[in-house]
């Protein structure tokens, strides 16, 4: 089964996508994670999307689909889950083009429902686990032990340069104007389960689940 979460910044996409991960084994792939591995990792493409970044804008097309073409090509016999791409409608029907070429299929896109003032809040309090990718919140999801991961015990806990006010506001700006078109894209091709994603973690993951469940 290949899915996508579909949502604005801070609506939960990576904390659902490690958990379908590892109940369903599926494979996550989420642009932002390998954008900000690409701009650790000091290349050319790396520089120039780092500043993109810290914008809060979006990065062209081209480098992100070669990035998800990539992935694709390695397959996943679990399926795919599609976290923070597509974002543009030109990204939506180069994803259908790769997937068609590989006889595959988009089963279900799951648009989580946050409104900004909850994600103003869910942005500012988030920090990850830099050694397993684990997501948390100062509030509604702190680690047991306080500076240490919960699932892999590393201290190296951190934050996002973009996680500010400043740059959500322009993240969400774009996620309307460019992102938020995909709603109505897939709701016509029949593939769109609304979920709310304002309730608890354990709640949301329920939800999900019902969705795909019907998919
Ligand atoms: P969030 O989890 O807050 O939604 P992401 O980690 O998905 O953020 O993305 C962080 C940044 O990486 C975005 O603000 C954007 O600059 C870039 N980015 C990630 N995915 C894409 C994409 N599919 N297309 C263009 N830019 C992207
Ligand atoms: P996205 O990938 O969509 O940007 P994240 O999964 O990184 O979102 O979640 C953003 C922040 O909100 C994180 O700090 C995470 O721990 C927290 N969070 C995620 N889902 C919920 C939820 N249902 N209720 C409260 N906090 C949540
Ligand atoms: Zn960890």
């Amino acid at each position: 089964m290949n899915i996508i979460l579909l949502g604005p910044p801070g609506a939960g996409k990576g904390t659902q996508a490690r958990k379908l991960v590892e109940e369903r084994g599926m494979v996550q792939l989420s642009t932002g994670d390998m954008l900000r591995e690409a701009r650790s990792s000091g290349t050319e493409m790396g520089q120039r999307v780092a500043q993109v970044m810290d914008r809060g804008e979006l990065v062209t097309d081209e480098i992100v689909i070669g990035l998800i073409a990539e992935k694709l090509a390695q397959g996943a016999t679990g399926g795919f889950i599609f976290d923070g791409f597509p974002r543009t409608l030109a990204q939506a029907d180069a994803l259908g083009a790769l997937l068609a070429e590989m006889g595959q299929k988009l089963d279900a896109v799951i648009e989580m429902r946050v409104d900004d003032a909850a994600l103003v809040a869910r942005i500012t309090g988030r920090f990850t686990c830099g050694d397993c990718g684990e997501v948390y919140h100062d509030q509604t999801r702190p680690t047991k032990v306080e500076g240490v991961c919960d699932s892999c015990g590393s201290s190296n806990l951190k934050r996002r340069a973009d996680d500010n006010e400043e740059s959500l506001r322009q993240r969400l700006m774009e996620y309307y104007k460019k992102t938020s078109p995909l709603i109505g894209y897939y709701y016509a091709k029949g593939n769109l389960h609304v979920v709310d994603g304002l309730g608890e973690i354990p709640a949301v993951s329920g939800d999900i689940k019902a969705a795909l469940d019907n998919a």
